[in-house]
């Protein structure tokens, strides 16, 4: 009878949601501590794809996905900003797999809670201290309470609180860019088309909609240049005129959007460079902690996804005393496939702000991406975290 390490994961998010299912499915003894005072997300959407969905199928919630999300298909485009088409949008893996999914990202959160066992979110725990030793890590929290575990997992997003005990601090990279992202319910706009991804490329800016919560809110996007560097944040507001004003004289369909939109906000985009190390002993970055990136390949959530189904994978058959060492085993397994994601991101940005003086090779780099895309998609973490369990038993 092997001795189960206790796992505690810092942050609620997306990242150490999904990561607490696919531990509690290995068996494994977990608590979630979030800083928040009550498990939610913004209203905004997320773009779900199949190197992502197969995971969640794989934890239970493949009906939740089909039942909250809106799936995207053949029709997905890219357009020049005018509305003049570029080239179909990769909407499926390479045996025509079409999991790609929008959605509602309170929806995802609410039913990666929704799907853990009572008590173990522990909201209202902000941790502000963590140290180990040879047979645990401890965490304080800002309340005043405290917790032991045999390993940490670090899911505490972009400003990562447990970052620098892993290593040494860093600001993050302001890109230039800033989203403005929002919601429109279908009902305002009954001609805009449920089941498509749209995305209109122009000169240092682009626009994307998509429909989330079963095509009832087309889920928007518009990326402008910026020379303020705000903390990136989900409740700055901003000026919906402002935003009207950057796309007015673009293909109609956008205004016509951005005429029903009341209330928006901004986020500006930070990433960092890649991180050469993510695990310290007992403790591991996951999600945003462990790899920021820019949303230009729309991947951020469904690689913490694959870095949870990696984790939970791996850990399957540790024990107390092996844990740490399956830690190191998950980094080696995601480092670097996660780094050329980060770099593929800021490299994609450039194509869709329109960075080339011959926008004819852009629109071609636009349609053979979709290569690149199928490599991405055909991804499945599970063989291989399956072959580094092996390897450390
Ligand atoms: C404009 C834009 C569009 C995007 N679109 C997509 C997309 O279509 N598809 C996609 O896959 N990704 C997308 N992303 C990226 C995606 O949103 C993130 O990568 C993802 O949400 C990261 O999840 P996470 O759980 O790692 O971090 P977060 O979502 O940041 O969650 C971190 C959690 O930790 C908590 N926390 C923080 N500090 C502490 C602490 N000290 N103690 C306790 N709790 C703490 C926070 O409250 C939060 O709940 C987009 C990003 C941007 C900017």
């Amino acid at each position: 009878m092997i001795s189960r390490p206790h796992v505690v994961i810092v942050g609620g998010g997306i990242g150490g949601l999904f990561a607490a299912n696919a531990l509690i499915a290995q068996d494994l003894r977990i608590a979630v501590y979030e800083q928040a005072p009550e498990i939610g997300e913004v209203g905004a959407g997320v773009f779900l794809t199949p190197n992502s969905v197969r995971h969640l199928q794989r934890i239970g919630l493949g009906p939740a996905v089909e039942k909250w999300g809106a799936r995207v298909g053949q029709e997905s485009r890219y357009f020049r900003h005018d509305g003049a088409p570029i080239a179909p949008v990769q909407v499926s893996d390479s045996s025509g797999w079409n999991a790609t999914f929008g959605m509602h990202r309170a929806d995802l959160v609410d039913m990666l809670a929704a799907a853990l066992p009572a008590g173990t979110v522990h909201t209202g725990h902000r941790c502000d201290g963590f140290e180990q030793d040879d047979k645990l890590a401890r965490l304080s929290f800002a309340n005043g309470a405290s917790a032991e575990a045999d390993i940490v997992i670090a899911a505490d997003g972009i400003h990562s609180e447990l970052r620098p005990y892993v290593f040494a601090a860093s600001q993050p990279v302001f890109s230039g860019s800033v989203a403005y992202r929002g919601l429109v319910p279908h009902e305002r706009v009954p001609d805009w088309p449920t089941d498509r991804w749209q995305m209109w490329l122009g000169k240092g800016r682009h626009f994307l909609a998509f429909p989330v919560r079963a095509g009832k809110l087309i889920n928007y996007v518009g990326f402008l240049p910026t020379d303020e560097q705000m903390k990136e944040s989900w409740s700055a507001p901003g000026d919906p005129d402002v935003l009207r004003q950057a796309f007015a004289d673009w293909d109609p369909r956008i205004p016509r959007l951005l005429s029903e939109v009341k209330i928006t906000f901004r986020w500006a985009l930070y990433d960092r460079e890649p991180l050469p190390a993510w695990t310290r002993q007992r403790l591991s970055l996951l999600g945003d902690a462990a790899h920021p990136m820019l949303p230009h390949l729309g991947q951020g959530a469904n690689q913490s996804i694959e870095d949870g189904m990696a984790l939970a994978t791996i850990l399957a058959r540790a024990d107390r005393a092996t844990a740490p060492s399956a830690l190191t085993a998950y980094e080696r397994l995601r480092r670097e496939r996660v780094a050329q994601v980060q770099r593929g991101a800021r490299e994609n940005g450039l194509r869709y702000d329109s960075a080339y003086s011959d926008l004819g090779v852009r629109d071609a780099e636009i349609a053979a991406h979709a290569a690149f895309r199928k490599r991405l998609y055909d991804h499945d973490v599970v063989p291989e975290a399956q072959a580094a369990a092996a390897a450390l038993a």
